[in-house]
């Protein structure tokens, strides 16, 4: 996915597992161990094999006693030996734990063979278990539940290991993870949507191979109301079997009198119906209105990452790949599209028609899984072999063509960066040379055996769709604003959709053909999707300037792995929240910088290339981990000076945070030191962090050509280097490729200082850049003065660059930003004569007519911006005779893409234009501009007008729902609407997490927008209070403790610099 969101609202609402919520009560240390993986955070985590597909404590049981892994072999559904066992085991382990938690953290990957003693007790305690099981088992009314075998007012620890099905019935599995023994071959889907009464039916025919021998099946389902079930192993006869379900954890099962028997084939058949959706995941009903104003419906969907199971009931995890044959029944006057082509339309004789798609040429996961029923046309290119569509509502189309051209142009160029051609084929022609199977088998390891005629792509906007794209396997779905483009776009606009679709289209090899085995493992996917997207439009559309964005991303990506509240970016993920919380900025973006910083720091630049290919040829049509991927990239590594890539990237991905390097000189002698650069100690679990950092350096001789950059590698705790004493000043981290910060210390400072305010050109625009974000961040971390941070800026006076600039500017407006909320009157207006003193020449020179340059649209978007938002004349003026101009052109006059924010924000202040640009924002068309209009409505001071733009946007009726993370975000950064939006927040909260999922990207976004401007006790406090009443409704999620440390940070800045503030401003 990109710009992250969209899934389940059902388990907003989930009672937490039953078994910690009894252990909690029981015996807390143990659900630190099975849960609680934050507590632990720099651990390493746990091989998710080990940890999900098997009940947490009977883990421990086995572990405890010296076993290996228990075998999927000797576990049973029902075994009720096995319950009473994991009960007893719990407690006893909890007194082994209490003294050491971490002990448990880590166990060992391996295990040795048990000693005899510990075999004789095993064997002992298993006899007596059993005997204790058989005797509860045959009391009358005892069923191991909350109902059963219960004395009074005792909790026993029997209770609620296995749950309760919605009929009754014991639910034979109590994990978030499905059990391996049963593996899903294909699926065969047939479905039946009515857009009238917005339900579905479907059928579907789930081949299954038996692993391990069981006496059930438990997949993944979720609000499916399942009509028939049947069920056929092997060969023998079809027979009804009954579905149990367990809401909570959205599966089903199916339980069996016999055990199926590891080898044995088996086909389960359901008939079911359901709801389309009315959120923005499975299988969802979504509107727009057509060019006559007339309401048209389409249905779409979602299923990244838990919501193919609310479209049909399947084995809904990344690893359980398998085939799919789709079939979709429509109206006549709708289309279906699916991931792969068309194969036939079938008339039904009740007027309706079934369109059956090719059957999927490779193994995929079910997330990657997606069907669309509308009214769209398309355009279509052909890309060598590839057909590549792009789709979108008729009134639309000639806004695809942007978006055909630049997916033919990544296309083109992925295929032969990878050296494996676009991998979903199209069936369909067996008649394939052998040369032409064995290459083919060569690149999709076992799953096809088919040499393609065609290969196709399509892409397809959905006017409405909470994401900002979603990977589906050949049908990859945008929002409108991320596909669409208009001839007039600005090239900023074609830049948005151009990341996006280099984003989705490096997917179909990273995530597609080779997919993270768990969600811990996001990253793989994301980071690297992520990278690729800004590393091919560098090469493919270099005209769009990509490497500002990147670097931004990048400061942005540190600013957040600073906090305490981080994670790992491969970190353990236990829960469906957590699965959700997965999609934030350190799985795309830090992913995407530790690549980049790997990638700079091998020799040649082939040498990361030739990993990559390595990998996705080794693990095509599979799933990894993240060992695999150094592990592919260590083997091509050639050079015998360069270290191993496992070791030193595992430093990067198995702890959170980053480094602080600091550096200092004596004589010839450079010293460099790291440590963790933890903005917060609050609850840290203080660590001797080590990370493994190439760290680059230039100096006054040579700064500015790559070739100037040195290496020198720092895995300890500290470092030294000779450099002449006659070099004046080093910069390390050159153009911040590495994800690290640099303190120079008072000399290295001075002395880059020095040589800024003689000749600001002697570092690249990106070191500036660097330089400017890295003296911010040490001001927050408190290791330099405010006075230092100004300092710095003032010997920049003559900055020009878009990268510095706009830094500058966000700091700078950040810390405004705080003040203004403060209310700290006097040293706001100093702060905007400083910054309109410092910048304002910079801002004049700024024109207002169509820019080519996307850099130059981006510096003058900030800088104008910021310039508007201090009322600063000249500006507004400009702004408002420019919306003027607009208005009364009728529509012949265009405000240039990157001025129309500053402009629509300006006009929105008074209240004529506002009501015009309200009027305006229902009709056009074009969805970027929309965007920009509804940014400008809702930075309004007015506050019963900002009441009415919440509370609209969360009805969806004039402005959709999915537009209000960036209504809240808009309304936040005013002085008017900042409490509005948190007392809208706390109101709506349970409506909030039924639109979006608790831990979604939406959800993350709209409390770190209503609450990263607080800085005093007072909201602390209030914060605190408000995200701790909602318990499992979302106390727990990681945004909440980012929001709690940053409004720490603030009020702690604040305390720190208000006098500095006073004194220099
Ligand atoms: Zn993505």
């Amino acid at each position: 996915m990109d710009v992250f969101d969209g899934n389940s609202s059902e388990h907003a609402n989930l009672p937490r597992n039953m078994i910690e919520n009894s252990m909690f009560e029981e015996e807390p240390d143990v659900v630190d161990l099975a849960k609680d993986s934050a507590a632990f955070p720099t651990f390493p985590a746990l091989d998710p094999d080990e940890v999900a597909y098997e009940p947490c404590s009977s883990r421990l049981l086995v572990r405890g006693l010296g076993e290996n892994d228990m075998d999927e072999d000797e576990e049973d559904c029902e075994s009720s030996a096995r319950l009473l066992g994991m009960s007893f085991m719990n407690r006893s382990s909890a007194h082994r734990s209490t003294s050491s938690p971490f002990s448990r953290q880590s166990p060992p990957r391996t295990c040795s063979r048990p000693s005899a003693r510990t075999m004789v007790v095993c064997v002992l305690f298993l006899v007596i278990v059993a005997s204790m099981t058989m005797v509860l088992y045959f009391l009358p009314g005892c069923n191991f539940t909350r109902t059963g075998c219960r004395k009074p007012n005792k909790t026993t620890p029997i209770e609620s290991i296995y749950p309760l099905s919605t009929n009754g019935e014991l639910f034979p599995w109590a994990q978030l993870r499905l059990p391996l023994s049963i593996r899903p071959l294909s699926y065969d889907l047939t479905l039946n949507p009515d857009l009238d009464n917005m339900t579905f039916t479907g059928r579907i025919v789930i081949n299954m191979a038996v692993l391990h021998n069981r006496k059930c099946i438990v997949l993944h389902g979720s609000n499916l109301n399942i009509t028939k079930a049947t069920f056929k192993l092997g060969d023998g006869q079809v027979h009804d079997v009954t579905v149990l379900e367990f809401k909570p954890k959205q599966q089903l099962a199916v339980k069996f009198s016999e055990e199926l028997k590891a080898g044995q084939h088996c086909v389960l058949t359901l008939d079911y119906s359901a709801k389309l959706s009315h959120t923005y995941d499975g299988f969802y009903n979504s509107s727009y209105s057509d060019k006559d104003g007339n309401k048209r419906v389409l249905a779409a969907t979602q299923f990244e990452p838990l919501s193919a199971r609310k479209a049909f009931p399947c084995f809904d995890e990344p690893a359980f790949k398998a085939t799919f044959l789709i079939k979709i029944i429509r109206k006549p006057n709708y289309m279906a599209l699916s991931n792969m082509p068309k194969a036939n339309s079938t008339p039904l004789h009740n007027g309706l028609v079934q369109d059956e798609f090719e059957k999927t040429s490779v193994n995929m996961s079910t997330y990657l899984l997606a069907f669309i029923v509308a009214n769209f046309t398309s355009n279509s290119k052909n890309v060598s072999e590839t057909v590549v569509s792009v789709y979108s509502v008729p009134e639309k189309k000639e806004h695809t063509y942007y978006a055909l051209d630049t997916a033919s142009k990544l296309l083109k160029f992925y295929n032969e960066f990878f050296e494996i051609d676009y991998p979903l084929k199209k069936l369909g022609d067996y008649t394939h040379t052998p040369a032409c199977l064995t290459q083919f088998i060569c690149s999709f390891s076992l799953h096809i055996a088919i040499c393609s005629l065609y290969l196709l792509s399509d892409l397809v906007a959905i006017p409405d769709f909470l994401a900002g794209a979603m990977e589906n396997w050949g049908l990859i779905t945008f929002r409108e604003t991320t596909l669409l483009v208009g001839k007039q776009s600005s090239p900023l606009e074609k830049q948005v959709v151009a990341s996006v679709i280099a984003h989705e289209l490096a997917h179909q090899w990273f995530g597609n053909l080779v997919t993270m085995r768990w969600w811990n493992d996001l990253w793989l996917n994301e980071g690297f999707a992520t990278y690729m997207q800004y590393m091919s439009l560098q090469t493919v559309l270099p005209k769009l300037d990509i490497g500002n964005l990147f670097l931004a991303v990048r400061f942005r990506a540190l600013d957040k792995d600073a906090l305490n509240s981080s994670h790992a970016v491969s970190t353990e993920v236990n829960t469906a929240e957590q699965v959700e919380e997965m999609f934030d900025s350190v799985s795309y973006e830090k992913g995407a910088s530790i690549l980049l910083m790997l990638n700079t720091s091998l020799p040649g630049d082939q040498q990361f290339r030739k990993g990559i290919i390595q990998y996705l040829k080794q693990f095509s049509g599979s799933n990894t981990d993240t060992d695999d991927l150094w592990n592919s990239l260590t083997q091509v590594e050639v050079s015998t000076q360069h270290q191993n890539i496992s070791e030193m990237m595992s430093s990067w991905t198995s702890q959170k945070g980053f480094p602080l390097v600091t550096i200092s000189r004596k004589g010839d002698q450079v010293n460099l030191t790291q440590e963790h650069f933890l903005l917060t100690t609050d609850n840290a679990t203080h660590t001797s962090s080590l990370w493994n950092i190439p760290v680059t350096y230039v100096n006054d001789s040579c700064s500015l050509a790559p070739e100037c950059r040195q290496v020198f590698t720092l895995n300890t705790k500290s470092g030294t280097f000779k450099l002449p004493e006659s070099v004046k000043w080093l910069k390390l981290n050159y153009r911040n490729t590495g994800f690290y910060i640099v303190h120079y210390g008072d000399e290295g400072w001075a002395a880059l200082k020095d040589a800024l305010s003689k000749n600001i050109s002697v570092l690249t625009n990106d070191d500036r850049a660097s330089l400017i974000h890295n003296i911010f961040a040490l001001s927050r971390l408190g290791r330099v003065s405010f006075d230092q941070v100004l300092n710095v800026l003032k010997c920049m006076s003559k900055e020009t660059e878009t990268s510095p600039v706009t830094e500058a500017l966000l700091q700078l407006n950040r810390i405004y930003g705080l003040l203004d909320k403060r209310q700290e009157t006097n040293i706001v207006s100093r702060m905007k004569k400083y910054i309109l003193a410092h910048f304002g020449s910079l801002m004049n020179k700024q024109t207002w007519e169509e820019e080519d340059s996307v850099s130059k649209q981006e510096l003058r978007s900030a800088l104008l911006q910021t310039a508007c938002s201090l009322a600063e004349e000249n500006c507004t003026q400009q702004a408002k005779s420019l919306f003027k101009t607009y208005v009364e052109s009728n529509g012949t006059f265009r405000i240039p893409g990157d001025l129309q924010q500053v402009v629509f924000t300006v006009a929105a202040q008074s209240d004529e234009d506002w009501s015009t640009l309200l009027s305006m924002y229902h009709y056009v068309t074009y969805d970027a501009e929309k965007r920009k209009m509804l940014q400008g409505l809702a930075s309004t001071q007015d506050t019963r007008r900002l009441v009415w733009i919440l509370n609209t946007g969360l009805k969806g009726d004039h402005i959709q729902t999915q537009e209000l993370p960036l209504v809240i975000s808009t309304v936040c950064n005013g002085f008017a609407g900042y409490l509005f939006a948190w007392d809208f927040i706390q109101e709506n909260w349970d409506r909030l997490i039924e639109k979006f999922p608790v831990g979604s990207f939406a959800i993350q976004s709209i409390i770190k927008s209503a609450t990263s401007q607080f800085s005093t006790q007072a909201h602390l406090d209030q914060v605190q209070a408000f995200f701790f009443s909602l318990k499992e409704r979302g106390s727990q999620m990681r945004s909440v403790q980012e929001a709690l440390e940053t409004i720490r940070l603030n009020q702690r800045w604040m305390d720190r610099n208000l006098s500095t503030l006073r004194n220099w401003l």
